[in-house]
């Protein structure tokens, strides 16, 4: 089978799983975005998804991302999500290309990508990560990415506050060894809470390969999908 028939097949069979959890959740598939992870990939396969249809597309390392999307400058409609951890010292690369980063935790980085989004001219779509770790009787873990309790707020205001950055919603990973949809649903009440200072921060990314069906009965937006479509990451951890 070639590559671009396996990612065919693989994202039309992720499609039909997405649109099944919107019909079960009673909601309209049409509100939900499917961001593709191709982390470790080769940008050859985002060419082909974008080939397929898929307009947006996931990164963890801002090295990778932006030699990818350079290399692929030439499809003006793709949409690039940065999802991992960012030191403030990448934003000034990463707002040159990323249309929405789904992993702000801390408001100083807040702040550092609005001054680096204000001066590329660009305008950032920002997710507030949130560690549900704590809510959910957890232990801490200090290497986890995230803001909890009250830091939550914090950030988003922080995001608001700043012209170049547009406050989109709250971004979680499920933790490991808990039930997701117990874990979605914490973040969904950490969302409305959210909203009540910040109304226009409705947007949702949640769910992955292994858990994107809860996510959606949870109210995810964005679910950004990886080895479901591309297959399990060389040297994966
Ligand atoms: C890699 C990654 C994903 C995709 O995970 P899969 O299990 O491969 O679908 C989603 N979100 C983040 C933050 C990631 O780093």
């Amino acid at each position: 089978m070639s590559r671009e028939h396996e990612l065919s097949t693989a994202l039309a069979a992720t499609r039909e799983r997405v649109a099944r959890a919107a019909r079960a959740a009673g909601r309209d598939p049409a509100e939900l975005t499917l961001v593709v992870v191709t982390k470790f990939f080769p940008a050859s396969d985002v060419r082909a998804l974008a080939g397929l249809g898929v307009r947006d597309v996931g990164e963890n390392r801002d090295q990778e991302a932006g030699a990818k999307a350079a290399e692929l400058s030439d499809l003006p409609d793709l949409h690039w999500h940065f999802v991992g951890q960012l030191q403030t010292n990448k934003v000034r690369s990463v707002v040159r290309y990323a249309r929405a980063v789904h992993s702000v935790d801390r408001a100083r980085l807040a702040q550092a990508l609005g001054r680096a989004a204000e001066q590329a001219g660009r305008d950032v779509g920002c997710f507030v990560q949130v560690d549900l770790a704590p809510a959910l009787g957890l232990e801490p873990d200090a290497a986890r990415a995230g803001a909890a309790g009250e830091d939550v707020l914090r950030v988003a205001d922080a995001v608001a506050a700043h012209p170049g950055l547009r406050l989109r919603g709250l971004m979680a990973v499920a933790p490991r060894g808990v039930d997701p949809a117990r874990a979605f649903a914490e973040l969904a009440r950490t969302a409305e809470r959210v909203r009540r200072v910040h109304p226009g921060a409705r947007e949702l990314s949640a769910g992955m390969s292994g858990d994107l069906e809860q996510a959606v009965a949870a109210g995810a937006t964005h679910l950004r999908v990886g080895s479901a479509i591309l297959g399990s990451r060389p040297g994966a951890r």
